[in-house]
């Protein structure tokens, strides 16, 4: 007979084996606090001690990239990938290329990427990685010698059977186009070693959209749940990223009224909403200008920019996360529910703080969190890995179809999981379950 779990004790064990990675301590605690429970009622999880193993990546991997800036001035910096759990696929989650990537932040988003991409119902394991590399204000070729520099080193350890890299914050289709075709000279073969390529070489339609567009079709379950419907909602999106923008165009189209966008330096608020318009300017003022959100107010003078703050005190019904971890704390949610705001969905990975949860959960507002909500990005690169395997190409109408029926599969498997807290589905608990169980079932089968 094993020894019951303790979150207190599981929780201070893993701080002890992983010193100075918070964001991982938040992430494994957010998924203890509810498994811990159900894996004390499940003998087989328990004396398999499937948690304790899922918690410890099956490999860590850790690099220098070495690259020239404009200047011919050598540069330096971190490169990692970690490959968390192959249990049910092959590793499969982003890259990120940004100034405060470490080790902690990746453990942290490769073990929620397990979770994730168990709840799509798709073979994919779970991984994550990425480079401290700062990618603002770099020229196009700097950004192509850094991109070469990082693949020169991982290329060592991925392929389509092994390890499938997609994008992540500061890595969308100009870098993974960069990191495949140096991937391809490396290794002399045209694979689909890495998801979210462009149309003309293995990319699939619908894969730039999908985490957005996902995240809308997660949202409009948990309406319908309710009986509601998104049409004439108001809503805030922080991020003005690959994420934000596909969630704003989905709201758009289903008749919600955007309300805000924001990067790191502030947000833009325009009263009379972000029509299908206005958003063809964003687009260019991020995609093509790689300029700042504080732009729109050039074209838009009735909106208006609050600069160094984050969007949460405007008065919203939905409000979407979409920008990065933690950035929405306890006086952020309490702000939100003030004015009314109804619905919370994370298109970003861990955006909430934890006593911003716990205060959604306790004063039911539906709570819709990333493993879930966002799932629908790595699902549509697992749609993308299917057509490079068969080597076909899938129209527009068929992969939204298959996304839409994957954000409606996840929704039913948090209500199967979940059960209820006041009066609303807990997602929560739903998803962490959920997820869960298929890759514990797994690793159980497969020895150890
Ligand atoms: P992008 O790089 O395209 O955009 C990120 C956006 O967030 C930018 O507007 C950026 O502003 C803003 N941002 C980043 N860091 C901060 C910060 N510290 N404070 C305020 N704003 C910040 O990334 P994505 O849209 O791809 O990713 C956004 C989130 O969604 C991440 O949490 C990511 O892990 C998650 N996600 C992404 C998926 C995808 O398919 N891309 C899939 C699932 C989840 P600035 O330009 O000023 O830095």
């Amino acid at each position: 007979m094993s020894t019951k779990l303790n979150l207190q004790d599981f929780i201070e064990k893993v701080k002890r084996e992983n010193p100075n990675e918070p964001q991982f301590h938040q992430a494994v605690h957010e998924v203890a606090e509810i498994l811990i429970p159900y894996i004390n009622e499940h003998p087989q999880y328990l004396e398999n001690k499937v948690l304790e193993r899922l918690v410890e990546p099956e490999r860590v991997i850790q690099f220098k990239v070495t690259w020239e800036d404009d200047n011919g001035e050598i540069q330096i910096n971190k490169g990692y990938r970690i490959q968390m759990n192959s249990c049910i696929g092959p590793y499969k989650g982003g890259l990120r290329f940004h100034p405060s990537v470490n080790l902690g932040i990746l453990k942290f988003l490769a073990f929620e990427q397990v979770f994730k991409n168990s709840l799509t119902t798709l073979p994919m394991g779970g991984g994550k990685g990425g480079s401290n590399f700062d990618p603002k204000g770099k020229s196009d070729r700097e950004i192509m010698r850094f991109c070469k520099a990082f693949m020169e080193e991982l290329y060592k350890h991925i392929d389509e059977n092994t390890d499938v890299p997609a994008g992540d914050i500061g890595v969308g289709g100009r870098e993974i186009g960069y990191l495949f075709g140096h991937y391809k000279k490396l290794r002399s073969k045209f694979t689909g070693v890495l998801t979210g390529k462009g149309l003309g070489f293995g990319g699939s339609l619908i894969r730039p959209e999908a985490t957005g567009y996902g995240l809308l079709y997660f949202v409009e379950c948990m309406l319908k749940e309710k009986n509601e419907s998104i049409v004439g909602k108001t809503v805030s999106i922080s991020g003005s990223g690959n994420v934000s923008l596909y969630a704003a165009e989905k709201c758009i189209e289903l008749g919600a009224k955007v309300l805000t966008l924001s990067d790191s330096s502030g947000y833009i608020y325009d009263p009379e909403g972000i029509d299908a318009e206005k958003l063809k300017t964003v687009f260019k003022i991020k995609l093509e200008d790689y300029a700042r959100i504080s732009e729109y107010i050039q074209y838009y003078p009735h909106a208006t920019f609050v600069a160094g703050k984050r969007p949460w005190e405007v008065k919203c019904d939905i409000a979407l996360p979409n920008a990065c971890e933690n950035e929405l704390d306890l006086s952020d949610a309490q702000k939100l529910h003030a004015n009314g705001c109804i619905l919370v969905a994370e298109g970003a990975n861990m955006p909430s703080t934890p006593e911003a949860v716990h205060f959604f959960l306790d004063n039911g507002i539906l709570y819709g969190l990333g493993k879930a909500a966002n799932a629908g990005g790595v699902a549509t690169s697992g749609l993308e890995m299917s057509q490079n395997s068969l080597r076909l190409n899938w129209t527009r109408e068929e992969v939204d179809q298959r996304l839409k029926r994957i954000m409606q599969d996840i929704h039913e498997q948090c209500k199967q999981y979940g059960g209820s807290i006041h009066n609303n589905i807990n997602y929560y608990k739903g998803a962490n379950i959920a997820g869960f169980v298929k890759v514990a079932d797994a690793l159980i089968a497969q020895g150890f």
